[in-house]
């Protein structure tokens, strides 16, 4: 890969040299959704403008380009997770769908009633409610793992509430809200050795460091590709292959099926059976050009920058007076939340706003952990690879005279 420059990088999002509100737009909602390159946007015009078609190969040319290109984006996926096998990967949404996916294809097969689901107080909600349902249909129990102060997961705990009713631990790899990184390898392996089905939210972690699923050894992994640099609606869910064999569809339809009679259906094998009826095929192939630009700058490299991004923003935020930063764990990827005295986080959002700053303010669909911490909401810039030093600088200008009341007339 070519030695990574953030500022030569950030050339390559077209998005990012716009003025808004008068400003130059510093992008920090990156735990939102992350910007594209230039590649992306290419991709998907030369998809549409060269190769639409769905994807029954052998219909006619453009069918089998357009199968062609899917499969490629599929591959392209297997080899950013280090997957053992293109089959092995479903295209779905997003995260939310994948872990709606697990919860009907796996967790109504094997969990009944009680039975326990293990979740973390970290989760999003879309690793919360689709367990939570399931539990109410079944008759089973969803447990929470606790965090400590710094809003790390307390193993000692989780150890605890693992037994012989332990179906589903399901746990994010970063959390969303306060950017901790979690031991989820050595959750897993903890887990394995209760027989429980192991799954891996992946959704915050995929932009921010190297992710091999083998190593990992979960038999469930899910991300979604905006947040990756990909399309919106597209996202991948990975599955051990001996697991996907066992597991009937959720969803009926076209595509899934090898033959259908009004008695019966027999189904494709994974990873087509969970992939009913015509699918994003373009944003795949987005997926996949947004992999193959990371995998140009190698996301070793992305992991260090980000490191000292983190590093960087959070002494700078700490030096703000009144500033009050939740989740202080020692392990952080790609977030930081806090809230400052005397301003509701609303305000705080759009003043930043105003100065051309994008951040997030709210409960990021993440309330359990806030609460945890006595807040209904924070205020959370989070980074990806183009974004500066200098963009952390001009954050904390803002919040800096946001606080010392100067917070009308601001400009930069
Ligand atoms: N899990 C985590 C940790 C997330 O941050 C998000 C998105 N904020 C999701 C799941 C859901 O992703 P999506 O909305 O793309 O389906």
């Amino acid at each position: 890969p070519r030695p990574f420059d953030p500022a030569l990088a950030r050339r390559d999002f077209p998005i990012l040299h716009q003025n808004v509100n008068g400003k130059p737009l510093i992008w920090l909602d990156n735990a939102a959704t992350t910007q594209k390159p230039q590649a992306v946007i290419d991709r998907l015009v030369h998809f549409y403008a060269y190769e639409n078609s769905n994807i029954h190969r052998a219909a006619h040319t453009l069918a089998a380009r357009a199968t062609d290109a899917y499969e490629a984006a599929r591959e392209k996926v297997r080899r950013f997770l280090n997957a053992p096998s293109a089959k092995d990967i479903i295209f779905v949404r997003g995260a939310t769908e994948g872990l709606n996916l697990l919860a009907q294809a796996y967790g109504r097969q094997h969990v009944g009633p009680g039975d326990e689901i293990v979740v973390t107080h970290l989760e999003h909600h879309a690793n919360i409610v689709p367990w939570q349902q399931l539990a109410t249909e079944k008759g089973a129990r969803l447990r929470v793992v606790p965090v400590d102060d710094s809003g790390q997961i307390r193993l000692d705990a989780f150890q605890r509430l693992l037994g012989p009713k332990t179906k589903i631990v399901s746990i994010t790899q970063v959390s969303n809200a306060l950017g901790t990184v979690t031991p989820a390898r050595e959750m897993v392996a903890i887990a394995r050795r209760y027989g429980a089905a192991t799954i891996v939210d992946g959704a915050q972690a995929v932009s921010h460091m190297p992710v091999d699923v083998q190593v990992l050894d979960a038999d469930f992994y899910v991300f979604s590709g905006h947040k990756v640099f990909g399309p919106t609606g597209i996202g991948a869910v990975y599955g051990r292959a001996g697991v996907l064999e066992t597991m009937q569809p959720w969803q009926g339809g076209g595509n899934m099926i090898a033959d259908v009679t009004f008695e019966r259906t027999v189904f494709q094998d994974a990873p087509e059976r969970f992939e009913a009826g015509t699918g994003n095929i373009a944003d795949a192939v987005g997926l996949g050009a947004a992999l193959d630009y990371l995998a140009g700058i190698g996301m070793h490299n992305v992991a260090a920058h980000e490191h000292a991004l983190i590093e960087y923003g959070t002494e700078a935020l700490l030096s703000i007076p009144g500033l009050r930063l939740i989740g202080t764990a020692r392990e952080k990827a790609g977030v930081l939340s806090f809230v400052l005295d005397g301003c509701a986080t609303a305000d705080v959002g759009k003043a930043l706003a105003s100065e051309g700053i994008a951040v997030r303010a709210g409960h990021h669909c993440a309330q359990p952990i806030l609460r945890r911490f006595g807040v209904e909401a924070t205020v959370r810039p989070s980074f990806a690879l183009y974004n500066t030093f200098e963009d952390i600088d001009a954050l904390v200008d803002v919040l800096r005279r946001l606080q010392s009341g100067r917070g009308h007339g601001l400009s930069r």
